[in-house]
């Protein structure tokens, strides 16, 4: 298979998809491009209210007619794997829909991403009939148990950086555990989980169970938030708009959120981590996938005095040999920014970094070779102070700083991030120095040797402090959408 196409030729889904079927509603325009060359890929209406109680009436009868939740619990699985299976025959065109509308490369998109979209919806289908509750110690005569039990509405907020496999960490495990879901895509990259919800609908799962709407954060999404009869908030964007969520959450009823927020993540890189070019390469690339638009981001390198100028003249020759383009070109190997806007703040910050006194050592600038398109150099900074935006603020954008440590408690000291605690990695090949930062850093998820998750779905994503709380995968991510139900019978 040539995985290069042309992005004229594919068929681009149009309208919110509720109660099963495509539908389209008035309101304001939303005009989606392709980052790659911020040519038009779709018109779509802002759905605001209306599409979200169009979806939960389609949700509750949908709960009520199919009796979702209370089904054998292998049946629902049944209709789950035909959804996966569905969603890897349809590969190479949610593929192109992926790496059209968003920074993901054609070349990770169709054998990557949809795939694991697949394989998330199977990794949930199997937790079906894996529920179980406790019984507690009691007296004679009588019985005390836990049963977990699913919300009923789910409604899920994405955002656009990888606008599939975001969504199906949370409709997966939501649908698997006997929730309906209502799922506003981000308005910057709506088009992949449209097609994907169809894809549900022709795999039978009840129509309404699974609905898409598109719209604004403080229109649709707010909506969604404030719907009295949607009882849990799954969230995945910026720790801002985490905030705004949670207090509308609590302002509109008291309901359960989870929130998946941002980072400003270290890489702390120590004199035993091995071979020089190999960790060059591993941290390099670790920065400039999706061009930085990655929640995990290794923002901060930290590296130990003795390699710091080796290590550090070794990154930047290997941010020279980036091939930036379209997604859609097999070839590339370096993704545009999302949107101009992105493009102009992540700059802005930038410009702001050198203001507060930091030392740039490459990029600082769009890339001008790129003619069409969002494309920003890989840029890296030294000399960043505690106080400068360069360590406080999250970029967003293939930027980092690199700062020197003088042993392991110093590393630790400056890896702590007074707000954010979403990741960390660690690179050594001396385990007790792995360990102790391991047991020391502040951050949902810990690395050693490498930087960002193997695709594996056994492992749960999620931060501290303020990159959130509540985990996506994993075992606690399937029971987040289920409730815990405590039952004391009496026989005597
Ligand atoms: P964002 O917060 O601007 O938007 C995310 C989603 O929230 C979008 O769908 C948006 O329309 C919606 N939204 C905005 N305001 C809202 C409001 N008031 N009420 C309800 N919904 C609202 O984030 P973004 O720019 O789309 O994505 C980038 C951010 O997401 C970064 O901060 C990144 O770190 C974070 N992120 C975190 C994870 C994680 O797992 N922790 C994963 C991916 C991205």
């Amino acid at each position: 298979m040539t995985l290069s196409f042309d992005p004229d030729t594919v068929q681009v889904p149009s309208g919110h998809h509720i109660g099963g079927k495509y539908v389209e509603l008035p309101g304001e325009e939303i005009t989606v491009l392709r980052p790659s060359d911020e040519k038009l890929m779709g018109v779509l209406s802002d759905g605001g209210a209306d599409s979200v109680e169009m979806s939960v009436a389609a949700a509750k009868a949908a709960l009520s007619k199919s009796k979702w939740a209370t089904m054998a619990p292998r049946d629902r699985a049944r209709v789950l794997f035909k959804f996966a299976d569905k969603i890897e025959e349809n590969a190479e065109y949610l593929g192109r829909l992926e790496a059209m509308g968003s920074a993901r490369l054609v070349s990770g998109t169709i054998t990557g991403d949809v795939v694991r979209t697949a394989g998330v919806v199977r990794y949930f289908a199997e937790y079906c009939d894996k529920l179980e509750g406790t019984v507690t110690a009691t007296k004679a005569d009588t019985l005390s148990f836990t049963k977990r039990e699913p919300y009923g509405i789910v409604g899920a907020i994405v955002p656009w950086n990888f606008p599939l496999i975001t969504a199906a960490w949370k409709f997966g495990a939501a649908l698997a555990a006997g929730n309906a879901v209502v799922m506003k895509t981000s308005e910057l990259t709506p088009h992949s989980l449209l097609a994907t919800a169809q894809l549900a609908s022709e795999a039978g799962l009840p129509a309404g169970l699974f609905n898409v709407v598109n719209g604004y954060g403080h229109t649709t999404g707010a909506a969604i938030v404030s719907h009295p009869d949607i009882q849990i908030i799954s969230f995945t964007g910026s720790t801002q708009t985490g905030a705004a969520i949670m207090s509308l959450a609590a302002l509109s009823g008291i309901k359960p959120v989870i929130l998946e927020l941002g980072g400003k993540s270290p890489q702390v890189i120590t004199r035993n981590a091995g071979d020089l070019d190999m960790i060059a390469t591993r941290v390099a690339d670790s920065f400039m996938v999706n061009a930085g638009q990655v929640c995990t981001l290794p923002s901060r390198l930290l590296i130990e005095d003795c390699i710091a100028d080796e290590l550090t003249e070794k990154v930047i020759a290997r941010t020279k040999k980036i091939k930036p383009g379209p997604t859609w070109d097999a070839n590339t190997t370096f993704a545009p920014i999302i949107s101009a806007k992105q493009l102009n703040r992540i700059d802005g910050m930038v410009q702001e970094t050198i203001k507060q006194g930091a030392e740039l050592l490459a990029g600082g600038a769009r890339l001008e070779a790129v003619n069409e398109g969002n494309f920003y150099a890989p840029t890296i900074f030294t000399n960043v102070s505690r106080e400068n935006i360069g360590f406080t603020d999250e970029f967003f954008g293939p930027v980092v700083s690199i700062s020197r440590f003088a042993d392991l408690e110093d590393a630790i000291t400056q890896a702590q991030h007074p707000v954010y605690g979403l990741a960390a990695s660690v690179h050594t090949t001396d385990m007790r120095e792995a360990m102790h930062v391991v047991d020391q850093v502040e951050a949902g998820m810990v690395f050693v040797n490498q930087h960002g998750r193997d695709p594996e779905f056994t492992y749960t994503a999620g931060g501290f402090k303020g990159s959130g709380f509540g985990k996506d995968m994993g075992r606690a991510g399937f029971e987040a959408f289920t409730r815990e139900k405590a039952v004391w019978i009496n026989y005597h």
